[in-house]
């Protein structure tokens, strides 16, 4: 590894081990070696699919064609898909002491399956759907996808997957809870997001403007990384988390 990189692990260490609490917060980066492609950027789904199937209201009007979309994007697709290196070492760090919690704007489970416990889902989850009408929860699991769309068996409404769409409000209490860590850590590590989606894009600079270090992890520069960054691991997120668990000796 680059010294320069190896250099900034050991402070972002050093930073870690002081600190009271530490709380990272991941986008849809940390699980593109899990070959969860990204929405924005070069190989982003957004170059390939039109997000107005995500949209609240085109949903609603066309479930059919919309749920078709979903299948086929996130649950044959990301489905398949494994936690990597990077959330297995976040799982470690949490239960060693050393991160109190997991912000995440991901909906694909991925931290939970590698064994991290605190985890705010910020975005909501694909492993869950609700009735539109009812507000009756299901799990993907007891679920078939032959028949689209899913209604449901008690009401005969719309299902929806229990993450947000285009036009629908941050869920609680993940979206107060996520503010509430942001505002109480000292050290807060970026990994693999943009910045460009907001409100998410906010909980970083919340943490920075109450005090907290903000140790960044991304392939590129983002709108953190000239703003509030304190350390950029320019990188993978599985290089740089292997780096920094390593670094801690945990
Ligand atoms: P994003 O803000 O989540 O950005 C992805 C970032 O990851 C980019 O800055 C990119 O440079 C970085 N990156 C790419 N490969 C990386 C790697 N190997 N290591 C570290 N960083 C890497 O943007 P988005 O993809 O447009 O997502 C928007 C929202 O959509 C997310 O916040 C999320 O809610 C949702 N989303 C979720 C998933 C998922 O659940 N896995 C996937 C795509 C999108
Ligand atoms: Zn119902």
């Amino acid at each position: 590894m680059d010294k320069n990189i190896q250099n900034l692990i050991g402070k972002a260490a050093q930073a870690i081990r002081g600190a009271q609490r530490v709380t990272a917060f991941s986008g849809a980066g940390i699980s593109v070696e899990s070959n969860i492609p990204p929405f924005r950027g070069k190989n982003g789904l957004w170059n390939k699919y039109d997000p107005k199937f995500l949209e609240i209201n085109y949903f609603m009007l066309h479930p059919k064609e919309s749920w078709e979309l979903i299948k086929e994007i996130i649950y044959d697709f990301f489905g398949k898909a494994k936690p990597n290196s990077a959330h297995y070492a976040l799982a470690l760090m949490e239960k060693k002491g050393f991160l109190q919690a997991v912000i995440t704007q991901n909906i694909d489970n991925l931290h939970q399956e590698a064994g991290s416990e605190n985890v705010y889902e910020f975005h909501g989850t694909s492993q869950k759907l609700v009735c539109l009408d009812c507000g009756r929860s299901y799990l993907i699991n007891d679920m078939s996808l032959e028949k689209l769309p899913l209604l449901c068996s008690k009401c005969g409404g719309l299902i929806k997957p229990d993450f947000i769409f285009f036009g629908e409000p941050i869920p609680e209490p993940a979206a107060s809870r996520s503010f509430m860590e942001a505002e109480l850590s000292d050290v807060f590590i970026v990994i693999g997001s943009t910045g460009e989606v907001a409100p998410a894009s906010q909980i970083p600079h919340l943490a920075k403007n109450n005090g907290a270090l903000i140790i960044e992890i991304n392939t590129e520069e983002s709108g953190f990384t000239h703003s509030i960054t304190d350390i950029f691991l320019k990188g993978k997120a599985t290089e740089m988390m292997t780096a920094l668990v390593k670094e801690l000796k945990l």
